[in-house]
């Protein structure tokens, strides 16, 4: 079958990798000049490792993650609010972005990946569905695959209502290397009244950080950040913090408002469907969202070789849909609680977090590894 895949993240390269193998000739496009990803570090989940079972690509993924063993909420004082033990006999792990999108991409054919290709719609027709570039001719396919994010341009052609929600936070990260974290198997989080920080230990003494604080869309105030005000807005915050935004170089540091969709009753459109993002960005409280998308590419590869080709789709829709609607909405809640600023919310929310067991903690996102792969 000869398949177009829009956009070479995460997921497009994914979705490339699994259909290649299965002998689809697979054409990637992607608007930029190069192959790579914006942001420091990323978690993907044991969800996505377990799916990937016994292919190599989970191999290559595990020589360059970091295990996490654990996820710890603490208060701006240091002190534990809840430590949620990631499900026994999975394989948690964070990457560098661009490792993960790199040893993706090692799986992929490099002579089908087309850079400075900027897909402006697709179109259904009867058999076939026309891709349209902005600066190249438009060509067909047997099937299209959009891949390319929150802003999808063809989610846009195939369900033009469908449009990013500002969730009301704005999301720093870096990357810092040389750093010694006592603790190199738990994610942690700092829930304040200022924001939420959170470390992330990575393989070779590296970590990467996020800032994530309340603000208006696209905040001038916030734009304007650098690191020295980074440092003084946490300086009350434990050595750990103080210690990682130390290490942050003065450039490196991205900012990012936090969108999500509202979820969409399907991902295929006749001979177009979405994945990843552009099907259901998510705001990373879960830390799902490259995850999901690595799932989409699996379930769909999954289920092309298995089914006929409308079986197939509707499998791939059934499958998907409802599954990443609750990630969306699982992750959205957390974040509602997490960047609360409220004095008097956030010493209720802590009182109630320390009380709640933390089995119970680790138990809300257990739906995220029971899910059918075909
Ligand atoms: C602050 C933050 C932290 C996050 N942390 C995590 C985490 O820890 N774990 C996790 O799993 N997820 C996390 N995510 C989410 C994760 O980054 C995304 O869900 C993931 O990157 C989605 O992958 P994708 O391939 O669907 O889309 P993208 O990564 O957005 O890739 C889309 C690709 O399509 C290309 N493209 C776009 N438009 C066009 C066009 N018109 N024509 C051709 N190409 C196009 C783009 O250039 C890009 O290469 C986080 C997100 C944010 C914002």
């Amino acid at each position: 079958m000869k398949i177009a895949i829009i956009g070479a993240g995460i997921g497009g390269l994914t979705a490339a990798a699994l259909l290649q193998e299965q002998g689809h000739e697979v054409e990637i496009y992607e608007r930029n000049e190069t192959v790579e990803e914006l942001g420091a570090g990323i978690g993907i989940g044991g969800n996505v490792l377990a799916k990937l079972a016994g292919h190599d690509l989970a191999k290559g993924i595990k020589n360059a993650g970091q295990l996490i063993k654990a996820m710890e909420v603490l208060d701006d004082k240091g002190k534990t609010l809840s430590m949620a033990t990631l499900k026994e006999n999975t394989v948690n792990l964070t990457l560098r972005r661009q490792t993960l999108l790199d040893v993706i991409k090692s799986y992929v054919d490099p002579s089908t990946i087309y850079t400075n290709h900027n897909v402006i719609r697709v179109e259904n027709n009867s058999d076939k569905v026309e891709v349209h570039f902005a600066h190249h001719d438009s060509k067909s396919f047997d099937l299209c695959i959009g891949a390319d994010g929150l802003h999808s341009h063809v989610r846009a052609s195939v369900e033009p209502e469908s449009k990013p929600i500002y969730q009301g936070y704005t999301v720093f990260r870096g990357l810092v290397q040389d750093i010694h974290l006592k603790e190199p198997h738990i994610a942690k989080e700092y829930w304040t009244k200022k924001g939420r920080v959170g470390i992330v230990p990575l393989i070779n003494n590296e970590a990467y950080w996020f800032i994530s604080v309340n603000a208006n869309e696209q905040d001038d105030k916030f734009k304007a950040y650098a690191k020295p005000h980074l440092q003084a807005r946490y300086n009350h915050l434990p050595n750990e913090v103080r210690m990682v935004l130390d290490k942050q170089e003065e450039t490196g540091i991205l900012l990012h408002d936090i969108y999500d969709l509202k979820p969409l009753k399907t991902f295929v459109y006749e001979r177009t469907l979405l994945l990843g993002d552009a099907a259901h960005a998510t705001t990373p409280n879960l830390g799902q969202g490259a995850g999901q998308a690595m799932e989409d590419a699996i379930v769909l590869a999954n289920c092309l070789k298995s089914y006929d080709f409308d079986e197939a789709l509707s499998r791939y829709d059934a499958l998907r849909v409802g599954h990443t609607k609750k990630v969306i909405k699982k992750s959205r809640s957390i974040g509602k609680i997490a960047q609360s600023s409220n004095g008097l919310v956030i010493k209720v929310r802590n009182f109630i977090t320390k009380l709640i067991p933390n089995k119970l903690i680790s138990n809300q996102t257990k739906f995220i590894y029971k899910m059918k792969d075909k």
